[in-house]
């Protein structure tokens, strides 16, 4: 019986068939992503793509967003394009080879790359650190939404490993 704190069933509609999970490269936070995808009922039922910031480092090519990072990190990574790149050739070659119709996003506490690549990534909150991952988040899943015929979740897990629920679209079963 796990102590940990997940969204609740009625939060959203829990995929029944295959997905993707896309989360940060954080060493901390492996075994508790594992244990939540397990509570969801997912275990080997995901392909798993992880990238250092998840959904700030594939945003930094949305319209309105590039102002928000710093100077050298664009430069440094290309602007992030190549990272956009990847992820979606990776959902296409999980669609194409699991007929994944799912996309869990999962953000996390205290990400490494949100200081790296933001300018403005001072916390004074977590509530205010969980706004600034769940504007980044959305921005993402309206993307994918966009590009492939999925339904989108996308959750914050902080350094305990509890789960909140910050956005959830469900168009395709
Ligand atoms: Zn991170």
């Amino acid at each position: 019986m796990s102590s940990l704190s997940y969204p609740s069933i009625t939060e959203y509609i829990l995929p029944k068939k295959n997905i993707i999970v896309i989360s940060c490269i954080d060493l901390r936070l492996t075994d508790d992503l594992l244990h939540f995808l397990d509570f969801d009922n997912l275990t080997n039922r995901y392909d798993h793509f992880a990238l250092a910031g998840v959904a700030v480092s594939t945003t930094a090519t949305t319209p309105g967003y590039k102002e928000l990072f710093k100077e050298d990190a664009l430069k440094q990574y290309d602007s992030f394009v190549h990272w956009k790149k990847s992820l979606y050739d990776h959902i296409g070659i999980a669609i194409a080879l699991h007929a994944i119709k799912d996309v869990y996003i999962v953000e996390h506490e205290d990400c490494g790359a949100y200081r790296a690549f933001l300018k403005d990534s001072a916390f004074a909150s977590f509530d205010e650190e969980v706004s600034c991952h769940k504007k980044f988040a959305v921005a993402l899943s309206k993307d994918i939404r966009s590009e492939f015929e999925l339904n989108v979740h996308c959750f914050m897990i902080d350094i305990r490993g509890n789960v909140s629920l910050l956005d959830t679209v469900t168009e395709h079963n």
